[in-house]
């Protein structure tokens, strides 16, 4: 380890930057988040640093720069961030023989002190470096870190804080009591909080609380959307909730890059569902999901696309609250929107589409029962969800009822995915391009004027 870290309270202390052009005026924003009085001193300063002297948020001092005439009488912290190189290197050089900390801008060793690259969620606070190898790497990550700690975790933080006497007086032993915050924090109680509805949290911890004084623990179901397969459509919270799953139910729909990102702890079990073929009939699921969660696990239901679009979601969670299981639902990018933007097909238009509609494709004893004149009117676009295997009777009943057989129609295959092809033709070609071709579920069905669109339109690399 090259350097250890620590946080300094700098509310009551001095701090000088050297320095005040685009370099220096990072460090001068950092140092100011803190509370610490500041003084900069440079032979010219870029207009911000000058107007914050302006507002008196520092004090600005121009003259050149010798440390070894200046007085550092009261100085906690150097800052040398001038655009003279050798002069930050003195200075970082004067400093350490006399003891005082200092920062030296670009990467030279002479300073002690490092200012890390921060991801401020006050009160928690996270400090990275990469020992000066490679800044790069540092950005990737901080951002990649921003993206999953939410905004809020401040709320979090004075939550927890909140009930920690509580919790501490009702729960004794040290580790029975970590495990108690860690399931609370990631599970409803801490959404709630970070959705601003602390009464929510409140009375679940007051459950969990009840709970285990009695000896139990209620495990909780998470019901997410896992979007239409790339995983870089999964919601952020969507992947903060699949990172810290405990066991997983998945079906058939749900990525294999996306199954990647659970932890290698988690329980998977797959509840897949073909249209024949039910891995796992879909009571035994709603039952399971139950089950798990009355055993004190936390559940992660992740299901293809949005749990609410022909997604069963409604049925799952009916048998939790029977069962006053705590759930929440996440939604995820529907597989309508993913295939959409990427084969280049809007879904509506001002000139050709007002209005969509989502249906569902699947057979009932052979025959498509939908409400087909309806379906038929010009100026709206249909999306056919499982409609692979109704394709030709769906085109067929829509030519019966009055829409033009040159309706444009396309089929996504695997939309969103690097597989993804997109077969396009029209109401009455479609149904014998698709059997030229060997078709592979998941397929959806777009149809109206706006399938046209995706020569022009299409900007993801498709397989066809
Ligand atoms: N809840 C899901 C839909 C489940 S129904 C959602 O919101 O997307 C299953 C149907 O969704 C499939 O038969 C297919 O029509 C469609 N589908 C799901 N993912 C798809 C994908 N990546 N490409 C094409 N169609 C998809």
């Amino acid at each position: 380890m090259s350097h250890f870290p620590l946080f300094v309270d700098l509310q009551s202390r001095h701090c000088l930057v050297i320095g005040a052009g685009p370099i220096a005026l990072r460090k001068i924003r950092a140092l100011l988040k803190s509370g610490t009085s500041l003084s900069v001193v440079a032979t010219r300063a870029c207009a911000e640093v000058q107007a914050l002297h302006q507002r008196g948020d520092l004090h600005l001092q121009y003259a050149s720069f010798d440390p070894k005439t200046f007085d550092f009488n009261g100085v906690y912290l150097v800052v040398a961030a001038t655009d003279d190189h050798p002069l930050n290197k003195s200075i970082g050089e004067h400093c350490k023989q006399q003891g005082i900390h200092c920062n030296v801008a670009s990467g030279s060793e002479a300073g002690d002190v490092v200012l890390p690259s921060i991801i401020d969620r006050s009160p928690m606070m996270i400090a990275l470096h990469s020992g000066g190898r490679s800044p790069t790497m540092t950005r990737y990550l901080k951002r990649q870190l921003e993206a999953f700690i939410p905004r809020n975790t401040a709320k979090l933080v004075s939550w927890a804080e909140s009930w920690r006497t509580k919790v501490k007086a009702a729960i004794d032993r040290p580790v029975v009591r970590q495990r108690f915050w860690d399931r609370l924090l990631s599970g409803i109680a801490a959404e709630h909080v970070l959705a601003d509805r602390a009464t929510a949290a409140d009375s679940i911890i007051s459950d969990r609380l009840a709970q285990a004084e009695a000896g139990q623990h209620h495990g909780e179901v998470f019901l997410v959307g896992a979007g239409p397969g790339d995983p870089e459509l999964l919601t952020l919270k969507a992947l903060r909730l699949i990172q810290q799953a405990d066991v997983v139910l998945y079906d058939r729909l749900v990525s294999e890059p996306i199954l990647s990102l659970l932890p290698v702890s988690c329980e998977r079990i797959y509840v897949g569902k073909r249209q024949a073929d039910h891995a796992l009939p879909q009571d035994d699921i709603n039952q399971t999901l139950v089950d798990l969660a009355k055993q004190g696990r936390n559940v992660l239901r992740l299901k293809g696309g949005d749990p609410f679009i022909f997604g069963r979601g409604g049925e799952e969670i009916e048998l939790l609250a029977e069962n006053n299981v705590a759930f929440q639902v996440v939604p995820g990018i529907t597989a309508a929107s993913g295939c959409a933007s990427y084969s280049g097909i809007p879904l509506t238009h001002r000139d050709y589409s007002q209005s969509v509609r989502f249906v569902t494709g699947h057979l009932r004893s052979n025959e498509v029962n939908l409400p087909w004149p309806e379906l038929a009117q010009e100026g709206q676009t249909l999306v056919f969800y499982m409609g692979l295997t109704g394709l030709s009777a769906i085109c067929q009943s829509l030519i019966d009822n009055g829409r033009e057989q040159e309706t444009p129609a396309a089929v996504i295959e695997r939309g969103t995915t690097p597989e993804q092809r997109v077969i396009v033709g029209n109401l009455e070609s479609l149904p014998g391009l698709i059997e030229s071709q060997q078709v592979k579920a998941p397929t959806l069905l777009i149809i109206g004027e706006v399938v046209a669109l995706h020569g022009t339109l299409s900007w993801y690399k498709s397989n066809v």
